[in-house]
């Protein structure tokens, strides 16, 4: 039988907003940002279990202020992230059940992923092991010295942006993050793990709108489109 697993890993301190509560905590549109992003997560029917990783200081006040509030039956008591992302998902991974034969990645701080992009990543990867979201680069991109002045300019025709959702195989995405612990190789993904592997690894087209949250200008943009998305109550 087929078990789709799905880590959302959630651990970052979110140094780059300055904020003293973790990213994935901080409010969007009346809730914190990690509950709408495991909300849609959850909702999928291929998805039979999600994994939230959460910096250790945050365990409980998850279980008791989201989870509570949740009918998530599919949501797994949530394991304590690393450093680094990568150490981050790697403790997901050690938590999963036995029987689960994909996992799909997705950043806690992507809060307008949708329950199609999931499944389209996942369903790829089930066709050729690994699967990711990616956008390709609209704007021409300039390599620039340390000391601002360009050093040329990138052919953007082959270039994408790499997001989450990412899936694999777990048997591949074991072996990816067990390497590269070995081998200290540090990543901001799982694919480059995989591709580490010479692994090839399928591109799903994404969205811009599924963003990850970085600077206060992310937030406010986020919060804008939350308040956009809320349903409008009806007329009476
Ligand atoms: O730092 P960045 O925004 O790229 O992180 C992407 C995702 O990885 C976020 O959801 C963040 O909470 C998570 N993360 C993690 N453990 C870390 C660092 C980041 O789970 N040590």
């Amino acid at each position: 039988m087929s078990r789709a697993a799905a880590i959302i890993p959630a651990a970052g301190a979110g140094a780059r907003l300055g904020f003293s509560t973790p990213k994935t905590f901080i409010d969007l549109g009346g809730a914190p940002m990690l509950a709408r992003t495991i909300a849609t997560v959850a909702s999928s029917r291929r998805i039979a279990v999600v994994q939230p990783v959460l910096p250790r200081s945050h365990l409980s006040l998850f279980r008791s202020r989201i989870l509570s509030r949740h009918r998530w039956e599919n949501c797994l008591s949530p394991v304590a992230g690393g450093r680094e992302r990568q150490h981050s998902v790697a403790a997901g991974l050690r938590a999963l059940p036995e029987d689960v034969d994909f996992v799909v990645i997705h950043d806690g701080a992507r809060p307008f992923v949708t329950r199609a992009l999931v499944e389209r990543v996942l369903l790829e990867a089930r066709r050729h092991g690994a699967a990711i979201a990616a956008i390709p680069v609209q704007d021409t991109v300039k390599r620039v010295r340390p000391d601002l002045f360009l050093d040329g300019t990138l052919d953007r025709r082959a270039l994408w942006l790499a997001q989450t959702p990412q899936a694999f195989q777990i048997g591949l995405l074991r072996e990816a993050h067990a390497r590269a612990s070995a081998a200290g190789l540090d990543a901001t993904d799982d694919a480059a793990l995989v591709e580490a592997l010479g692994h090839r690894v399928r591109v799903v087209p994404g969205s811009v709108l599924n963003f990850k949250i970085t600077t206060r200008e992310d937030l406010a943009l986020a919060r804008a489109l939350a308040a956009f998305q809320r349903p409008r109550p009806t007329r009476p």
